[in-house]
């Protein structure tokens, strides 16, 4: 079971997605690319120099549905006459009646967002939009974790790795211990946890940092010899990169509840001072972030947390 990986551009400031072609029968790619003409010629070539066309592909795995990885799924559908697109359920981008603005939005207002930003987040929000299509419910079926993807001569097994979405995927061919990971799993940065509702109740939030944190040691299980990530070059060394991000994760907690100071902060407060001087869409992963990591702190007894109005305190112990 041969996998390729094809570089795709995006015009995201993360620079490139990978796409995975599996090059055996039914031929599957797992993530597409965004919606853009130069990342529909990129696959194009790609598939190309693999043997094989857009009309060959029988199956579209999408790790998770960001922009970046999702954006192409229903025109390949579509041009490979009904390809059969697989998402897990939690995922909600990439839906029609995807968990909407009004879950996001309070879950920014508790996380201390001044409203005239909320209003820029969105204007950003819809822009990011063009770049993917969406799906009616019917029009997907959904990953299984620990079900196996099937292969003429062999199998991928789905894993469900949530933290920086909560549908998150990642896929494993025990025969070798190789894992094609999405963004669970980049080389030289740490995945966002992106602020997501909760799935199971939208009106909490995803435990996203924490969630991830169990993810990676997951995937540690499997002793992997070679990751393959969303962005970036593959990974041979997963213990070292596993021990690095547990350690950027430590500091990180650790600054951030510096931050909180003795007064008490909201996580806007903290991203404003982790991050001074961000704009755009790393605004709103620096707000991310900080939630990620202030809830982490507060679940594991470091700090307080206290509501005031619709607002969200973290508070010293
Ligand atoms: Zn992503
Ligand atoms: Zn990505």
């Amino acid at each position: 079971m041969k996998i390729v990986p094809i570089s795709i551009p995006t015009p995201f400031y993360i620079g490139p997605v990978n796409v995975y072609l599996i090059a055996e029968d039914p031929i599957t790619i797992i993530d597409t690319g965004p919606k853009t003409k130069e990342a529909v010629t990129a696959l194009r070539d790609g598939l190309r120099a693999a043997g094989f066309k857009v009309s060959d592909i029988r199956r579209i795995v999408l790790t998770h549905a960001h922009e970046d990885h999702c954006g192409l799924a229903r025109s390949l559908r579509d041009e490979a006459k009904n390809a059969q697109v697989l998402i897990h359920e939690w995922e909600t981008g990439h839906r029609h009646s995807r968990l909407e603005y009004e879950e996001h939005r309070t879950l920014l207002v508790r996380a201390g967002v001044p409203d005239e930003e909320i209003v820029r987040l969105r204007r950003m929000y819809e822009g990011v939009r063009q770049y993917a299509d969406s799906f009616a419910d019917n029009e997907h079926g959904p990953l299984w974790d620990n079900a196996e993807l099937e292969f003429e001569s062999g199998s991928l097994r789905i894993v469900h790795t949530p933290g920086h979405t909560p549908g998150s995927c990642s896929f494993v061919r025990e025969a070798d211990r190789t894992i094609i990971a999405g963004d669970c799993v980049l080389k030289r940065i740490t995945p966002n946890p992106v602020l997501s509702p909760d799935p199971l109740d939208p009106k909490k939030r995803f435990p996203s940092l924490a969630e991830y944190l169990v993810s990676l040691a997951r995937l540690r299980t499997f002793a992997p010899t070679l990751v393959y990530g969303g962005h970036g070059d593959p990974v041979h060394d997963y213990d070292e990169l596993f021990n690095r991000y547990i350690r950027a994760i430590q500091e990180r907690q650790q600054s951030v509840i510096k931050l909180v100071g003795n007064d008490g902060a909201t996580a806007w407060e903290v991203a404003q001072k982790m991050f001074p001087g961000t704009d755009d869409v790393h605004r709103f992963l620096a707000v991310s972030e900080a939630v990620a990591h202030l809830d982490l702190a507060h679940t594991e007894g470091k700090l307080a947390l206290e509501s005031s109005n619709t607002r969200e305190i973290y508070k010293p112990l």
